[in-house]
């Protein structure tokens, strides 16, 4: 058995320390946590993806049977180039009772709150297991949950709970939003800007195609709001990145709009972009071929985050209002890992430490109250689970 390894702080020093940017490799991260939790005995799962250079972990601790809680968090953080820091953002630096690092927040402070409580865990000599659960690119659309979930339904009898510790100041949420990410291609025809009638501006259609997502936004603002605890609570449109064009003597031909939809748990995004794709196809589409067979717009789902949606009689909430001492369940419009886990049949809220206002900003950081919280959160947890 190793020697017990230091706090939660000691824990999110060494996590920070792992510059796991989603473009970059999580292996040794992952590997740091691997030996860690072999250091009590225990015998984590790697899930790798298909490039072998990222990984997912888990691990069971306590009995092999149903009725467990799953803890789980995502290894992965968001960039920070161009962001200005006051201190290296992957040396943790505290300062006034505040940890200072990339990931702090979201959502190494969980991670290592969750690792320092493994020796506890073991100790505790519990009934029903803990697991815990580490993906990989959350960030660019929790894209490592998807097998990760998959795989433990296969083998790991099904939890109570999952426990997804996104920052949300403790506060056990039951909801999020979908997200969806979608791309409009217009294609039009060059020519000579001096005559532009020859072609078949494609930046053109695409502004007027914007102007339809811009009209879709109000239509879904107006809806009744089905759940006033999302902020706004309504499902809403943005459009995130236009690229067109190459010259102003040049009526372009190819303009790409790339947007979303975040979505309310039970509405039909699908449906949604369908309705859209058809009315921009019978409005924009249906004249930009009368100038040129080739001409028109395509518009596809990307990638889609699935929405957590609040189930009937979950015992997940029960569970998680005796751990925080909040029966009052929130949500939030950000997407988690939690709607992946839903989907296999567990039942999931989102809990953590940390403050969502923090979270991808220059000097993120984490207060130490905060850990501290989540370790007591924890620690009622092993009690929970040795009873
Ligand atoms: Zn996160």
């Amino acid at each position: 058995m190793a020697r017990a390894p230091g706090s939660a702080k000691a824990l999110l020093e060494r996590l920070v320390a792992f510059d796991t940017t989603s473009a970059k490799s999580n292996l040794a991260l992952v590997g740091f946590v691997r030996d860690y939790l072999a250091g009590f005995g225990l015998e984590p799962t790697l899930v790798h993806d298909e490039t072998g250079e990222k990984a997912a972990i888990y691990v069971t601790i306590g009995p092999s049977v149903e009725g467990g809680v799953v803890l789980s968090a995502h290894t992965d953080v968001v960039p920070t180039a161009g962001q200005a820091w006051s201190s290296d953002p992957y040396r943790l630096t505290a300062r006034n009772g505040r940890l200072y690092g990339r990931g702090s927040t979201d959502m190494k402070g969980f991670v290592a709150t969750v690792l320092a409580a493994v020796p506890d865990f073991v100790a505790a000599g519990l009934a029903r297991p803990v697991h815990i659960a580490l993906s990989y690119d959350e960030e660019v659309g929790c894209l490592g949950v998807r097998p990760l979930s998959r795989h433990m339904a296969e083998r790991v009898p099904t939890p109570q709970a999952v426990i997804v510790g996104e920052p949300t100041g403790m506060a056990p949420v039951n909801a999020h939003k979908s997200g969806y990410r979608i791309e409009t291609v217009v294609t039009g025809r060059e020519a000579h800007s001096s005559v532009p009638a020859w072609g078949v501006n494609a930046v053109v259609y695409a502004a007027r195609f914007v102007a339809e997502i811009e009209r879709l936004g109000e239509r879904l603002a107006a809806l009744p709001a089905t759940d006033p605890r999302f902020e706004p609570p309504c499902a809403t449109v943005s459009v995130g990145e236009i690229a067109g064009g190459t010259a102003h003597n040049i009526v372009p031909s190819l303009c790409r709009v790339v947007w979303g939809i975040r979505g309310l748990p039970h509405m039909d995004v699908p449906a949604l972009v369908d309705e859209m794709r058809d009315g921009a196809e019978a409005r924009l589409g249906a004249e930009m071929r009368a100038q040129g067979e080739s001409c028109g717009l395509d518009t596809r789902i990307v990638s889609s985050i699935l929405p957590l949606k609040p189930r009937e009689n979950s015992p997940a909430e029960p569970l998680i209002a005796r751990l925080t001492g909040s029966s009052a369940m929130a949500a939030v419009s950000y997407g988690t890992d939690a709607g992946f886990f839903d989907a296999v049949g567990w039942p999931s809220v989102v809990c953590g430490p940390g403050d969502i206002a923090q979270a991808h900003k220059p000097d993120e950081f984490i207060a130490e109250d905060a850990l501290t919280d989540c370790a007591g959160m924890l620690a009622r947890l092993a009690g929970e689970l040795s009873g």
